[in-house]
Order: C-alpha cells, then sequence, then structure tokens
C-alpha cells in the first residue's frame, strides 16, 4: 500500500493527567502514515483522486484543541479513529503523537505513543426466523449503519430457507452483508449482540429460533479459536444459506483456511449434497 507521511506537525494542546497541563497547555508533535491507494492520483495528477494532507494536518490540530484528554493512548486512539472516518480514501493510518514538554522532571528528549489503526472487511450472515423477519433484519444493518465504526457494503438478497439442527421451527430468512469497520473481532461480536438484543433475542434452545442471529462469517484474512469466537464461522461450509449469500456478494472471497473461494465452496457443497 501506498503512503503519505506527515512528520513534526506541531499542535498547541492541552492533554494530560495534571491539572496544569490542561490549564496552560504544551506543543504535541504529530507523526502521521496514511495508507492508501495513489495510483489514480499518480496517473491523473488530479487533487479530488487523493487524501489533501493539508486538510488531514488542518483535521488534526483542530480534533486534537477541541478535545481534552489524560492520555496520550486516548488523544492517538482518538484522532486516528477520527482521520479514518473523516477521509474516506485511507485505509489504515499509523499515528505517532509526542509530547516533548512531559511533566518526568528528568532530561529526556521526547515522549511518544505510537498506533496503527485501520479498516477491517468483514462478512456477515444475518438470520430470523420469529415475527417481523425482514423488519427484524433491516433494523439490523440499519443499525449497523448508524455506527460510525461501520461502512455497510454489499448486502445479499434475503432468502427463505428451511431450518437447520433439528429443532422443529419456522422457515428462516437469511443473507449476508459485507462490511467495512474499525472496531477488533471481539468488539463486532459484542456489537452483533447488542443488535441481537434490540431485537429482543432471547437465547433459549441451541439452533432454536430467534427473532436475530448475526454471525461473523469472515474478517479480513484472520484465522480465530477462542472460546467465545472461531473465525471463519466453523459451520459456513456446510450451510447453503450461508453460501449463497456469499456467493452473491462476493463471489471471488477466499476462505483463508480452505484456500476456496465462496463460489467454489458453494459448488462443492451442492456436490456433496447431490450425492
Ligand atoms: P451457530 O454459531 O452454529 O450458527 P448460533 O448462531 O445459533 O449457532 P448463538 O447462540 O447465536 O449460536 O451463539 C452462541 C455463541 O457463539 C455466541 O455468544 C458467540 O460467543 C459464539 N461465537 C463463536 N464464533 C462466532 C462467530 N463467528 N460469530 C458469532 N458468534 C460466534
Ligand atoms: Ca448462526
Ligand atoms: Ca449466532
Amino acid at each position: 500500500m501506498d503512503e503519505i507521511r506527515i512528520r513534526g506537525l506541531d499542535v498547541f494542546a492541552h492533554h494530560g493527567v495534571f491539572p496544569e497541563e490542561t490549564r496552560l497547555g504544551q506543543h504535541f508533535i504529530v507523526n502521521a502514515v496514511l495508507y492508501t491507494d495513489t495510483r489514480r492520483a499518480g496517473l491523473t495528477d488530479a487533487l479530488e483522486e487523493t487524501t489533501n494532507y493539508g486538510e488531514v494536518c488542518q483535521e488534526i490540530t483542530r480534533f486534537l484543541q477541541d478535545h481534552t484528554w489524560k492520555l496520550l493512548e486516548a488523544a492517538a486512539e482518538h484522532t486516528a479513529q477520527h482521520i479514518l472516518q473523516r477521509f474516506p480514501l485511507l485505509s489504515a493510518v499509523d499515528l505517532e503523537i509526542e509530547k516533548p514538554q512531559a511533566p518526568i522532571g528528568l532530561p529526556f528528549d521526547t515522549v511518544s505513543v505510537k498506533i496503527h489503526r485501520g479498516w477491517h472487511r468483514a462478512y456477515m450472515a444475518l438470520g430470523s426466523n420469529l415475527g417481523d423477519k425482514r423488519g427484524y433484519i433491516q433494523d439490523a444493518l440499519e443499525g449497523l449503519r448508524q455506527n460510525p465504526q461501520m461502512r455497510v457494503g454489499r448486502c445479499s438478497t434475503l432468502i427463505s430457507t428451511a431450518p437447520y439442527g433439528g429443532v422443529e421451527q419456522d422457515d428462516f430468512l437469511n443473507g449476508a452483508v459485507e462490511l467495512d469497520t474499525l472496531l477488533t473481532p471481539w468488539e463486532l461480536l459484542d456489537e452483533l449482540h447488542r443488535l441481537e438484543q434490540l431485537a429482543g433475542r432471547v437465547r433459549k434452545i441451541h439452533w432454536g429460533p430467534r427473532t436475530l442471529d448475526l454471525d461473523i462469517l469472515l474478517y479480513d484474512n484472520e484465522i480465530i479459536r477462542s472460546q467465545d469466537l472461531t473465525i471463519p464461522h466453523p459451520d459456513m461450509t456446510n450451510r447453503a444459506f450461508v453460501l449463497e449469500p456469499m456467493a452473491e456478494i462476493a463471489p471471488d472471497v477466499l476462505h483463508p483456511v480452505l484456500h476456496r473461494t465462496m463460489a467454489e465452496l458453494l459448488d462443492e457443497l451442492r456436490e456433496r449434497e447431490s450425492c
């Protein structure tokens, strides 16, 4: 990925743990690497094809001056998030905030916090088989859209499918959605649980009826096997109601463990089912 680099942006602001720091203010030095594809701007020489680093500097300055945080960690976290939300062509950012006048009481050059943050591409399965199924799924998509840490991309057609897992219940409405998010996988899972709860979901029987079920299918190329989270979703390759919508919105996306595309996985499942 190409980079636009900003070094030594001097911002007078009021962050710090001590009351004098928030009252008097001090200099903060910002270094940033903006990760973005500069190819089109390079070929066309057009400013609108790239991210204007002048605007980024203005925005960082304004944002750090409009807020007061105790910790450099918080200043860096919020500023990185703000820049990624404000400038749509950026896929990631390295942000370092130095505090050369930090009240340490010893001779030192500078102290800083440096972080790397960026957008992650995730795919999620959507399901409902109770009440206003389409309404619950649409509300969930709306809930995701309202979150500034999410950008909802392609959404599949919703398909009606017979229930899975042997529990006697109404048909499901299923689909899949593409999502770019600033959240970590665990934060995303928490957000999905929150939306399930907003839909009034009660967890009674495993694979039983539910107003809303949101599963993380893929998150970048990450492979996670922890007690509360497994990515890629362990059963996705056995479920036509997951692979059909995925083959619609992301046919060429690779499963990071099996190295097969969604379209191939669907074909293979259909072959297995026809045997
Ligand atoms: P299945 O995961 O087989 O589709 P389910 O969706 O009915 O079953 P739930 O009761 O909704 O299962 O979820 C149980 C737990 O599964 C969640 O609380 C969560 O901690 C865990 N889980 C593990 N991996 C994932 C994932 N990729 N997406 C969502 N939940 C997951
Ligand atoms: Ca599920
Ligand atoms: Ca689930």
